[in-house]
C-alpha cells in the first residue's frame, strides 16, 4: 500500500509539473515585443549618476540584497530524496558585489541563523555602488528553529506615489521583514502570517520559505500587497520555481513589462523553463531530489550562449541559470557592469544547513576580465551549521560571525560552524 501510495504521490507531482511546463512554454508562444522600450530601459539601468524620477524609482526596486536570481523549492515523499523540503538558488549581481557567509548567534528571545550577505566589494571611492544594502541583512538563511528562506526580487511596475491614504503605512523594508522572520519565526505558517499582516512592503520579492517539517511556500511580497503562490508539505508533495517577476494571480498584473515571464527577451521565461525541464528529466529517470540534484540544477549552462547584451531586463546579465552574464571586455565598468552568478545555495531546513557555493556552481574560472572575482569559484559546496539555541562563544555585540570573505576565503571563525572537509 505504501508503495502504491508513493507512486500515486509520484504520478500527481508529475502532472503537475508538466501542466506548470506547458503554462510555461505557452507563455512563451504568445507574442511580446517592444524593442524600443527596452532598449531605453537598459539605458537608463546604466545611468546611476543625475537619475531621472523614473530611474530612481527603478532603482528603488533593485535595492536588495541577492538581487536578481532562480529559485526552486521542493519537498514530500515522491519528489524530495529524504521527503524534507530543500530550498536552492543562485545569487546573481554585479560581480564587483559578493555574497559572504555569516552565521547570528541566538541573544535574549532572538533565533540563531547562518545566512549569505551581500556588500561592495570595493574601498574605490570612484566606484558608485549601483544600489545600496543593508549591513547585515541576510538574503538567504536558516535558523536555529529551521525556518529557511530564500529571495528573488520581483520587478513590479512603480506603484503612483499619491501619499499614503488614511490608516495605511509606508511599505515596510524588506531588509527589516527578513531579520524578523530569522529572529522570530519557527515554521513556514509563522513567517506567512507575518508577511501577510503587512500591507506593503519594499522592494518586492518572490520569498520561498521552507521549513524543518517539510512544509514549503512561494510568497510574493511587495507594493500591491501579499500573495501566496503555492504551498506544498508531505502531505502535498511538490516543487515551486520562482525568477525575477510575479507568478501568482493576484499579482502577476503588477509586473514591469520587460520582467513579464512571457516576455521572450528577458531571462526569466527561459531560466524559469529550464528549470522545469531539469526536474522533469530527473523524475523521469526516478531520481529523486537532493543537494546533489540541486547543484546540477544551479550548475546549468542552457541559454549560455544568448547575447546577455540582448537583455532588456538588465543589460549584460546572461541568460542560463548558472550565469555567465559580460560585456566580453577586459575592464569592469561600474556603471554598465555585467551581472552573474556570484554564488549558490541550497537550504535544508531539516537539519538547520546551508550549503554555500563562492561564485559559479558549475566551478569554472572568468572568461574575461569584467567577470571579477569569479576565478575564486568553488567547485563545491561548503555546509554551515546554524548556530543552536543557547550556543554562544563569549563574542558580544549581537554582530554576526563573518565566515568567508568577498573573495570566497575560510575566515577561522568559519570553523565552529562548517560541517565537511573545506
Ligand atoms: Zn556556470
Amino acid at each position: 500500500m505504501q508503495g502504491f501510495e508513493r507512486f500515486g504521490a509520484y504520478l500527481l507531482v508529475l502532472a503537475r509539473m508538466c501542466l506548470a511546463l506547458l503554462a510555461s512554454r505557452l507563455m512563451h508562444h504568445i507574442l511580446y515585443a517592444s524593442p524600443g522600450p527596452t532598449r531605453a530601459l537598459s539605458r537608463r539601468l546604466r545611468c546611476s549618476k543625475h537619475l531621472q524620477p523614473f530611474f530612481c524609482s527603478l532603482f528603488d526596486l533593485l535595492r536588495a540584497a541577492g538581487a536578481m536570481c532562480f529559485l526552486i523549492g521542493a519537498t514530500g515523499p515522491g519528489v524530495t530524496k529524504t521527503g524534507e523540503a530543500l530550498i536552492g538558488s543562485t545569487s546573481d549581481d554585479p560581480y564587483l558585489f559578493r555574497t559572504f557567509v555569516h552565521a547570528a548567534l541566538p541573544s535574549g528571545d532572538c533565533l540563531g541563523h547562518v545566512g549569505t550577505e551581500l556588500v561592495y566589494a570595493t574601498d574605490r571611492s570612484d566606484l558608485e555602488p549601483p544600489f545600496q544594502v543593508e549591513p547585515g541583512e541576510v538574503g538567504r538563511g536558516v535558523n536555529s528553529a529551521g525556518l529557511a528562506f530564500a529571495i528573488a526580487l520581483a520587478v513590479e511596475r512603480p506603484k503612483a506615489r499619491t501619499g499614503v491614504p488614511e490608516g495605511r503605512h509606508e511599505p515596510v523594508r524588506f531588509c527589516d521583514v527578513s531579520r524578523r522572520m530569522m529572529n522570530e519565526c519557527h515554521t513556514v505558517d509563522d513567517a506567512l502570517n507575518l508577511l501577510q499582516h503587512i500591507p506593503a512592503i519594499t522592494p518586492a520579492f518572490s520569498v520561498m520559505l521552507a521549513d524543518a517539517e517539510g512544509h514549503l511556500a512561494q510568497v510574493e511580497v511587495g507594493a500591491y500587497g501579499t500573495a501566496v503562490h503555492e504551498r506544498y508539505s508531505k502531505e502535498n508533495p511538490g516543487v515551486a520555481i520562482a525568477v525575477n517577476c510575479y507568478q501568482s494571480k493576484e499579482l502577476n498584473g503588477f509586473n514591469l513589462p520587460e520582467a513579464e515571464l512571457h516576455a521572450t527577451q528577458n531571462n526569466n521565461g527561459c531560466r524559469s523553463s529550464r528549470g522545469w525541464d531539469l526536474v522533469q528529466e530527473q523524475m523521469k529517470q526516478g531520481k529523486l531530489l537532493d543537494v546533489s540534484t540541486f547543484r546540477d540544477i544551479l550548475s546549468d549552462h542552457e541559454h549560455r550562449d544568448r547575447d546577455p547584451a540582448e537583455n532588456p531586463l538588465l543589460k549584460w546579465w546572461g541568460y542560463s541559470i548558472c550565469n555567465h552574464g559580460t560585456r566580453k571586455q577586459d575592464a569592469y565598468e561600474a556603471d554598465a557592469a555585467p551581472w552573474g552568478t556570484v554564488s549558490a545555495e541550497v537550504l535544508e531546513p531539516a537539519k538547520k544547513l546551508l550549503h554555500y557555493n563562492y561564485g559559479w556552481a558549475c566551478g569554472e574560472g572568468a572568461e574575461f576580465q569584467d567577470q571579477l572575482f569569479q576565478s575564486h569559484s568553488w567547485s563545491h559546496f561548503a555546509s554551515f551549521r546554524s548556530p543552536s539555541a543557547g550556543e554562544h562563544t563569549g563574542r558580544g555585540g549581537g554582530r554576526p560571525v563573518a565566515c568567508t570573505t568577498v573573495k570566497g576565503e575560510l575566515l577561522a571563525e568559519a570553523s565552529q560552524f562548517l560541517c565537511t572537509a573545506f
